[in-house]
C-alpha cells in the first residue's frame, strides 16, 4: 500500500503530537479528528500492515490496533483450518 492517502489525512491541520498522546484523554482527542477524516480506512490498514507501533492511525489506539492484528490473525488460522 502507498502512501498518497496521507495527503487527504484531517491530522495535515493539527500538530503532530496530537496524534501521539500521552494518555487516555489524548487518544479521545485523536480519534475524534480521526473520526472526521476522509482517509480513515487507508490509514488504518497502512498502520496494521507496516505494524505501525506508536500513536493513534485510522482511528484507533497502539492497543485497538493490537488487538485488531490478533483477531485478523485468528481468523486467518481459523479459516485456514476450515478448509
Ligand atoms: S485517520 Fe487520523 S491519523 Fe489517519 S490520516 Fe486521518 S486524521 Fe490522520
Amino acid at each position: 500500500m502507498g502512501t498518497e492517502w496521507m495527503a487527504d489525512g484531517k491530522c495535515r491541520e493539527f500538530p503532530p503530537e496530537t496524534f501521539f498522546p500521552r494518555d487516555g484523554v489524548g487518544v479521545i482527542v485523536a480519534q475524534r479528528i480521526c473520526a472526521s477524516c476522509p482517509v480513515v480506512g487507508a490509514c488504518l490498514e497502512y498502520a496494521l500492515d507496516n505494524h505501525v507501533d506508536h500513536g493513534v492511525w485510522g482511528g484507533k489506539s497502539e492497543r485497538e490496533r493490537r488487538r485488531l492484528l490478533r483477531e485478523r490473525r485468528r481468523l486467518r488460522l481459523f479459516n485456514r483450518d476450515a478448509r
